[in-house]
């Protein structure tokens, strides 16, 4: 039986992805070859990539401005070829201390440049998300991560700054409407919300570019990638290829803002039903609470191994917190069905203390 898969990333992908992508694997019909050994120059290929890119713009309203681009190296290569291509050594960026990988991101920052810390909520835990923003005007620019994946915290507006806006949407892109014009970088690796592991999501604003006055390593400049439209290199073909489909599955879901109804509505009935039962504490703070990984603890190891046996009988997996964390972790991205949530919030609701 197919378990109900509540992990954090790699993650869920809707079935009829994956019911396609195995067929593929086999044969594509009009090729009789697997999606595993055409070249990423035939044209078969070449359509995939640009009707996945094509698909990102339309569904996420992306301005000309922007370049769609998918790279490899994850979402942590991000943190530091951001820095690389927009900081210039002698320049601060400005970061919002938010989570681990907020701090991740700003200890490869350091390496390029000065860097300036906007706001932090480690002291609390990362439980929240700061209102007051210290931002310098003179910032290279001003880095957010929207959803804080281990800790469930979630930007539900973002700051209005006149410094460019770089923003790590690994855990939520596509899971909300966003205005991309008020982003100059928006990164996500794929293994969350938008496919399989191994490409990450990049959509940049080009004129942003070229300013640092460093010799960029040629992979690593986004130019490079925006000359040659994702195809400097070999570029991962399987991985591209299943984002494609999540994206064909997401606009006939009816996009993002159809989405974002229904990510609500299965957050509410999550949240609902762990505010409802004392045996179990929410971890973020409700203003904060994010719509994509839903953090709690138990009251006491009891409630916590029971609540685990009922998960398992039930074919929940994945419902583990981040390791440093402890307690549980429900991750909710866009493949989760309600009937899934239901089944966990049934659950939730049947442990007592
Ligand atoms: C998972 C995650 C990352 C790291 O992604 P990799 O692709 O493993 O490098 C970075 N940022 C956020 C917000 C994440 O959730």
């Amino acid at each position: 039986m197919k378990k109900i898969n509540f992990f954090s990333g790699p993650a869920i992908i809707p079935n009829s992805v994956l019911v396609k992508a195995s067929e593929s694997v086999l044969h594509i019909e009009e090729l009789g070859l697997s999606i595993l050994e055409i070249s990423h120059r035939s044209p078969t290929f070449q359509h995939i990539m640009s009707q996945a890119r094509l698909l990102v713009r339309q569904l996420l309203g992306v301005p000309s401005t922007h370049e769609v681009l998918f790279l490899h190296g994850g979402a942590s290569a991000q943190f530091y070829m951001v820095p690389m291509n927009l900081l210039k050594p002698e320049s601060t960026a400005t970061y919002t201390d938010t989570g681990q990988w907020a701090a991740y991101a700003i200890k490869e920052a350091r390496k390029f440049g000065h860097t300036h810390i906007a706001c932090s909520s480690a002291q609390n835990g990362y439980r929240n998300i700061p209102k007051t923003l210290d931002i310098p005007t003179d910032s290279a620019y001003l880095h957010l991560t929207s959803n804080n994946t281990i800790y469930g915290t979630q930007w539900k507006s973002f700051p209005k700054s006149t410094v460019p806006i770089v923003c790590d949407m690994s855990s939520d892109i596509f899971s909300r409407s966003i205005d991309v014009s008020q982003f100059d970088i928006i990164y996500a690796g794929a293994q969350k919300n938008l496919g399989p592991a191994g490409t990450t999501l990049v959509i940049v604003r080009k004129d942003i570019l070229g300013k640092t006055g460093r010799d960029i390593p040629t992979l690593l400049d986004y130019q490079t990638h925006i000359e040659h439209d994702s195809m400097f290199n070999t570029p991962p073909v399987f991985a591209i290829y299943v984002c494609y489909l999540t994206l064909q599955w997401l606009a006939e879901q009816g996009g993002v803002s159809a989405m974002e109804q229904r990510n609500k509505e299965k957050a509410a009935l999550l949240y609902a039903a762990l505010d409802a039962n004392p045996a179990f504490i929410p971890y973020a703070d409700k203003e904060d609470r994010s719509l994509m990984n839903i953090t709690f603890h138990a009251v006491n190891e009891a409630v916590s191994t029971r609540f685990l046996d009922i998960c398992a009988a039930a074919g929940i997996v994945g419902i583990e917190g981040y390791r440093k964390l402890g307690g549980f972790r429900a991750s909710i991205y866009n493949a989760m069905d309600i009937a899934g949530v239901k089944v966990l919030a049934d659950v939730i609701a049947s442990v007592k203390d």
